[in-house]
């Protein structure tokens, strides 16, 4: 495969952005090579810098999950830029916005728009610190929550693919303030609890992890952790950045079963516009500024362009709720295919999925927390990957991220993705 194109920008972009990219996972680092510059997507094909086509299974790390230059999505923007594409004021496009949230999503009476997962999640903890009038938060091992201070202690997704365990600029005091435990274990939760009574405000969690591969959570778990939030009074705060509206028109809540005090959205959420939200019960939202003290704000929150964008695809997925159904026979398809093939291969592997997310690790072991996704072998991850992307597979360039299908991905899309898994000859 020809990459020459994309070769001569990355020496250009790397002259005058860091990195030659403007978020690090981006970079190809931990799987070596150069970057593939995109010119174009649709449906579910990808066409890089010198028009190679792939099929797509990042979708955007989610929000693509219709697939790439859906119709009506498009048109929705189109007919929108022509009015302006940003006022500073209120518009009615953000109260149909929020209606159509907290009608599709159990538990939320209120939610604030802004402009990405990482703002949605720094202002959820903010608020439950400023509601409960503690300072401590707890964060498990692996997990990412955008990139504000106080989530940067032992994170998942590009601070894991780039093996950086403290971040430089980040104070002791903040840090001090994030507890860490190990997803899935209880007792290690319990623990930080009891030790820091009475000191942390909120527990934040991955539902679903997806930031160190797909994780999903052991049977009770997070119910557990919902009884012990509220026994002590912690309020519990779903990140579901990647889940929400991906698993289920609901989220991990609805598809789980289980009620969050606040949750958080982004990704699917803005349709491929740079969008999050927070939202939750009323009485802990109440204290958000203009009604409360919290103060959180936003030029370009509740964007018309990027609130259409969202509600193009909201809608469409509330009025089709069998997409959800096909995104996730697809994905045991892929995941069936995979397995044979790879079966025959002389190593071990782990694939694990949940819904429409999906992850292979080279392991013997289980993987169900950060340390057991960290121990496979991301040398031969390294191997698939590129092995994968030269017969025009796109996947996420670490172990230590998901894979999103969207439901533009054919059944002879996956045939050729599994056929490519099984030309593979990696040691
Ligand atoms: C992507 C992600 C974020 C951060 O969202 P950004 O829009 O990149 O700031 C937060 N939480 C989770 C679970 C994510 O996957």
């Amino acid at each position: 495969m020809e990459t020459g194109k994309s070769k001569e920008l990355f020496i250009r972009a790397q002259k005058t952005i860091p990195g030659g990219v403007n978020s690090p996972v981006r970079a190809f680092r931990s799987v070596g090579g150069t970057p593939l510059f995109i010119q174009k997507a649709k449906g579910s094909y990808l066409y890089d810098a010198d028009g190679n086509k792939y099929i797509d299974y990042i979708a955007s790390w989610g929000p693509m999950i219709l697939g790439h230059a859906h119709e009506e999505v498009v048109r929705a923007i189109q007919e929108r830029a022509a009015n302006s594409t940003s006022f500073g004021a209120p518009t009615e496009l953000e109260i149909e916005m929020a209606e159509l949230i907290t009608g599709m999503v159990p538990n939320v009476d209120l939610i604030r728009m802004v402009s990405s997962g990482t703002e949605a999640c720094m202002s959820a903890v903010r608020l439950a610190r400023g509601f409960t009038g503690r300072n401590k938060i707890l964060k498990f091992e692996g997990h990412y929550h955008g990139h504000a201070d106080s989530f940067l202690v032992k994170s998942g997704s590009g601070m894991a693919t780039l093996k950086i365990q403290t971040v430089p600029g980040i104070t002791p005091g903040v840090a001090e303030d994030t507890l860490t435990a190990a997803f899935n274990n209880l007792h290690a939760v319990e623990e930080q609890v009891k030790k820091y009574s009475g000191e942390i405000a909120a527990i934040i969690v991955e539902p679903v992890a997806g930031n160190m591969g797909c994780v999903p959570p052991e049977k009770g778990f997070l119910e557990s952790l919902r009884a012990l939030c509220d026994k002590e009074n912690i309020i519990l705060i779903f990140d579901e950045v990647m889940t929400g509206f991906r698993l289920a028109p609901g989220g991990a809540q609805e598809k789980l079963g289980i009620r969050a005090d606040l949750v958080t959205y982004g990704k699917v959420i803005g349709g491929g516009m740079p969008v999050g939200a927070f939202g939750g019960r009323k009485e802990i939202m109440e204290h958000i500024a203009p009604l409360g003290k919290v103060y959180q704000a936003g030029t370009l929150s509740g964007n018309p362009i990027a609130m259409i964008a969202g509600i193009t695809t909201l809608k469409i997925l509330k009025e089709n709720p069998s997409i959800y159904k096909e995104l996730q026979e697809k994905t045991r398809y892929l995941q069936d295919g995979l397995e044979e093939v790879l079966h025959k291969k002389n190593f071990p592997f782990v694939i694990n999925r949940f819904g429409s997310m999906i992850s292979l690790h080279f392991t013997d072991y289980p993987v169900t927390d950060f340390e057991s996704s960290s121990q496979s072998n991301m040398e031969r991850f390294s191997q698939f990957f590129h092995g994968m992307l030269e017969q025009g597979i796109y996947l996420p360039p670490s172990a230590f991220e998901s894979w999103f299908l969207n439901n533009a991905i054919s059944t002879r899309d996956l045939d050729e993705t599994i056929d490519a898994a099984d030309q593979l000859s990696i040691s």
